[in-house]
C-alpha cells in the first residue's frame, strides 16, 4: 500500500472553530469580526456573527455607534446564534459554543442562561467578567490555538477529479 500523505483533516474542535471563523466573515462592525457556532453531538444547531439589527444600516456603511468606548450598533455573534436557534425552535441546552473570541460579559450571561455547557475559543476579549461568570456556572472553557486559516480544498489533486484515459 502506498504511504499515505500527511492529512489536513482537522479535529472536531478545529473544524467547528474554522466554521466560526467562516461565520465571522459575515460580520459588519470593523472594530471586531466575531463568529459563533453552537454545536451539540457534532451537529451544528446555529451560527451567528456580529451584525446590526434588521432594517438598520451597518457599521461599515455609516460608521460605528460608540457608547462608553464600545460599538453598540450590532448584536454580537453569540446573541445572533441564540436568536437564530430561537427563531427556528432549536433547543441549545447542553450545547458547546465555538467562538472566535472570548465573549463579552453580556453574551456570556446569555449563553449561560441558555444552558451552554462548554465554550471553545482561540482569542481573548479583554476586560470582561465572562470567564468568571462561565466558571461560576460550571461552563468549561477551552482555549485552543487558532486553526490554520487555509481551507484545504484541492480539486486537482483528488483522484476522482483527474481525467482518466479510456482504454478502448
Ligand atoms: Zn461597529
Ligand atoms: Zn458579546
Amino acid at each position: 500500500m502506498a504511504k499515505k500523505k500527511k492529512s489536513n483533516r482537522p479535529s472536531w474542535d478545529e473544524y467547528f472553530l474554522k466554521l466560526a471563523m467562516l461565520a465571522s466573515e459575515r460580520a459588519t462592525c470593523p472594530r471586531m469580526h466575531v463568529g459563533c457556532v453552537l454545536v451539540k453531538d457534532k451537529f451544528v444547531l446555529a451560527t451567528g456573527y456580529n451584525d446590526s439589527l434588521p432594517g438598520q444600516p451597518h457599521c461599515d456603511e455609516v460608521g460605528c455607534l460608540i457608547v462608553d468606548n464600545h460599538c453598540v450598533r450590532t448584536n454580537h455573534a453569540e446573541i445572533n446564534a441564540l436568536i437564530q436557534a430561537t427563531t427556528h425552535g432549536v433547543n441549545v441546552r447542553g450545547a458547546t459554543a465555538y467562538i472566535t473570541n472570548m465573549s463579552c460579559t453580556t453574551c456570556a450571561k446569555a449563553l449561560i442562561a441558555a444552558g451552554i455547557k462548554r465554550v471553545v475559543v482561540f482569542s481573548d476579549y479583554h476586560d470582561t467578567l465572562a470567564t468568571e461568570f462561565y466558571s461560576k456556572s460550571g461552563v468549561t472553557i477551552d482555549k485552543l490555538p487558532m486553526p490554520k486559516k487555509t481551507i484545504n480544498y484541492d480539486l486537482k489533486n483528488y483522484t476522482s477529479a483527474r481525467k482518466t484515459k479510456r482504454s478502448n
